[in-house]
């Protein structure tokens, strides 16, 4: 049962983990109550980008405050209850904001992008989905040409950490996006940056390759662990159970509640965030040629086989509270005023959840329970980081160098989740 593991979770980070361990020589069995990338990483808006660096919890969110207090910015809202329940939480965000941290979490962030990019293409040539990959890069754009503090610092971080981009007054915006209406004074051309035109089956192509070289998948509700004298018992909704040697917990936002049954607090709040697809000028004109970031008003705009996908900034809310579609609808107003939109193509937005710890990382190594590992938190950029986290996991669970420093990443960081000495 050594060689054994079972991936819970198959969203775009507990598919490579399958994948990475499979390349490893063990028995993987993948798990989920769904279609392999039917959740967060179907919802997303698709971009794969080095500039990804900088979390939302930089220095120049302290300054940025007053301005969100009245809880009607397109880029965070938020439910005061659902602050107050986790108090502790947002203020570890926020300490997370002050500069030490904040410089060594773009430094880790930036060394996992660039392995995960690196890592997305060999898989996407594997799995025979190159063509899904646009390599144009992706633009944020502003309504007013005065730098703010949060812009001048993330150019700053741009420059440290060399991700290429290109200042873009407004001629240079409409040469590049010809369909954008002239309402912006400025952008910013990341040109390190890709994207895919639909998530949800960059994912599905990656479970395909995992079970076309012998990987098993089992779609089927994971309800507990319990520790064997030899590894873990995985129970299920339908009163089955499996055993491995290993588990990995991939399950995306679900992870904390998930480990909560086995005695684990993880410290896991939810950027909620919708999307609505709409199917662009009547005339059938092409919108977009890649994604755009409209930064003052928080919407991304991804050009998607379905049609244009207007993704929205961040709710702060318990996982399964209601929808509230107000974020939704202002962000259509105000990119209605940067391109012409057309109809709505979903009967309903779609809404998902960034899973987030406090420090903006996400969650990569052994939990202090033997053999039970952590692969989650990924927060805005689960998506693009999975291939890199698949890669580290599977460098630690085989006992070999990871192929970037792990440490940034370690659960240990975390009070009550370990050290190793702790484990039981
Ligand atoms: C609006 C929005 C835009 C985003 N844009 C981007 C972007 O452009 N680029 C980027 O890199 N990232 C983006 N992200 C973030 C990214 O989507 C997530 O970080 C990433 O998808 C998380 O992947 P995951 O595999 O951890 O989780 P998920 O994709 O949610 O996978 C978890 C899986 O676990 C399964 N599961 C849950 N509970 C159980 C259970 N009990 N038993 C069995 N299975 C279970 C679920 O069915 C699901 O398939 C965005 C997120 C949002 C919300």
């Amino acid at each position: 049962m050594q060689g054994s593991v079972l991936v819970l979770g198959a969203g775009m980070v507990g598919v490579a983990c399958a994948l990475e361990l499979q390349r490893k020589g063990l028995q993987v069995t993948l798990v989920d109550s769904r279609e392999p990338g039917s959740e967060t990483s179907h919802g997303n808006a698709g971009v794969l980008t080095r500039s990804s660096i900088v979390p939302f919890n930089n220095p120049a969110l302290w300054g940025a405050l007053p301005g969100l207090l009245s809880n009607q910015s397109a880029s965070l809202r938020y439910d005061p209850g659902y602050l107050m329940r986790n108090i502790g939480w947002v203020t570890r965000f926020l300490l997370a904001a002050r500069p030490g941290t904040f410089e060594r979490t773009v430094a880790a962030l930036d060394q996992l992008i660039r392995l995960s990019l690196h890592e997305h293409e060999r898989l996407l040539a594997e799995s025979g989905q190159l063509a899904r990959l646009r390599s144009d890069g992706w633009m944020f754009l502003y309504r007013q040409a005065p730098r703010t503090p949060a812009m001048r610092l993330q150019v700053e971080m741009y420059r440290r950490c060399a991700v290429e981009v290109e200042e873009l007054d407004p001629a240079a915006i409409r040469a590049l996006e010809p369909a954008l209406r002239p309402i912006f004074a400025r952008g910013l051309l990341i040109r390190s940056a890709h994207s895919v035109d639909d998530p949800g089956a960059v994912v599905r192509g990656y479970a395909e390759l995992f079970a076309r070289r012998g990987g098993r998948q089992l779609r089927r509700k994971a309800v507990g662990i319990e520790r064997q004298a030899q590894g873990w018992t995985t129970h299920f909704e339908d009163g089955g159970s499996e055993q491995a040697g290993q588990v990995v917990i991939a399950l995306g936002p679900w992870s904390a509640a998930f480990l909560r049954g086995a005695g684990l607090r993880i410290p896991m709040a939810f950027e909620r965030g919708y999307h609505m697809h709409y199917a662009g000028a009547a005339d059938g004109a092409p919108a977009l040629r890649r994604p755009i970031h409209d930064a003052q008003a928080g919407y991304v705009l991804s050009p998607m086989r379905r049609g244009l996908r207007l993704s929205t900034g961040v709710e702060l809310n318990a996982l399964d509270a209601p929808p509230r579609h107000a974020q939704l609808e202002g962000a259509q107003q105000a990119a209605a005023q940067a391109l012409e939109l057309g109809r709505r193509l979903d009967e309903s937005p779609w809404k998902g959840a960034r899973p987030t710890l406090p420090d903006s990382r996400p969650m990569i190594g052994e939990l202090p329970r033997r053999g039970l590992w952590a692969a989650f938190g990924h927060q805005h950029i689960g998506f693009s980081t999975g291939p890199g986290t698949a890669s580290v996991l599977g460098a630690l669970m085989a006992g070999e160098p990871a192929p970037i420093d792990p440490a940034p990443f370690a659960p240990q960081r975390f009070q009550g989740l370990g050290p190793a000495g702790s484990r039981s």
